[in-house]
């Protein structure tokens, strides 16, 4: 079981939270894989000293040797000035070229297999079947409506690392004017594209809960993706639409209330799912 591990990623203190959450709802799960949390020098080791009391291991992660020309296209000001997130909004602390700092888990190879999760996520149910799943598989990005089936969310996915891999996305990633509007998820889904699909429920997003309610169970959902804005957050716009979510969340962040049943939790239209 030691060849497997659980990775995520925190690339400033803001996202520490998160993590903290995330690793906690993977313990609670009963799993016997490593937990591996890779952060950027930019953390201080202070700041993550909960994640290895919670049991996680760490694995600095610098950013990419990217050129000057993919960071500035890739820079705050370009992602999300030239293409504003028109469905949700995206909090401030979002660096989104730390974004393909997630490519470094390639680079683990002491793993024969990872299951990716974004710091913002939280998982609900044993998730160690997706360790026997092939490279690449991923959710479909779905939110909104039938059109989200075409592409893929990369905050939960099953890779394989490999230094080969890893140098064969480096060259793929930052070739002369290249722009991956969406960063690693537009990158991944390029670099993949017969990825394998996963089910909804291996990464629920939260806009789901008042877009599709009919697609809401919580005997099935197996990962909580908090994708836009974060649970954290103080007072984000949707916050009083999320409040159900966030309660979840945040019983996780605290290792206080956490439900003995997520199945018979209240669904978005009040009752049971
Ligand atoms: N991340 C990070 N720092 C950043 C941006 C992203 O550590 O400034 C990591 C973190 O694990 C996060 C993931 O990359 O969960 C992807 O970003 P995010 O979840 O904010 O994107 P979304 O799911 O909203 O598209
Ligand atoms: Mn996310």
């Amino acid at each position: 079981m030691t060849s497997r591990a659980y990775v995520t990623l925190v690339t400033n203190d803001a996202y520490l939270p998160g993590a903290i959450a995330l690793v906690r709802s993977i313990r609670h799960t009963g799993t016997r894989a490593d937990i591996v949390v890779m952060h950027t020098g930019a953390v201080a080791s202070e700041t993550l000293a909960p994640l290895t009391a919670l049991g996680a291991t760490l694995f600095q992660a610098d950013l990419l040797p990217t050129s000057t020309a993919f960071n500035n296209a890739h820079a705050k000001r370009e992602i999300h000035g030239k293409n504003p997130f028109t469905k949700g909004e995206k909090p401030s602390f979002h660096t989104p070229l730390d974004n393909f700092v997630k490519l470094r888990l390639w680079q683990l190879t002491r793993y024969e297999k990872i299951v990716f999760i974004d710091a913002d996520a939280l998982v609900l149910r044993n998730l160690d079947r997706l360790f026997d799943y092939p490279e690449f598989s991923a959710a479909p990005n779905v939110y909104e409506s039938l059109v989200d089936f075409r592409r893929m969310n990369s905050g939960v996915f099953a890779a394989r690392p490999s230094e080969a891999t890893f140098n064969a996305m480096l060259t793929a990633l930052d070739t002369p004017g290249a722009f991956w509007k969406r960063t690693d998820q537009t990158f991944l889904q390029h670099f993949f594209p017969e990825w394998n699909g996963l089910t909804v429920y291996d990464n629920m997003l939260q806009y789901v809960w008042f877009n599709m309610p009919d697609l809401w169970d919580w005997s099935m959902i197996r990962v909580l993706h908090f994708q836009y804005e974060k649970p954290w957050q103080e007072d984000h716009p949707k916050a009083e639409k999320l409040q159900p979510l966030i309660d979840l969340w945040r019983a996780f962040y605290t290792g206080k209330g956490i439900p003995a049943d997520i199945s018979a939790l209240p669904g978005p239209r009040g009752a049971a799912t």
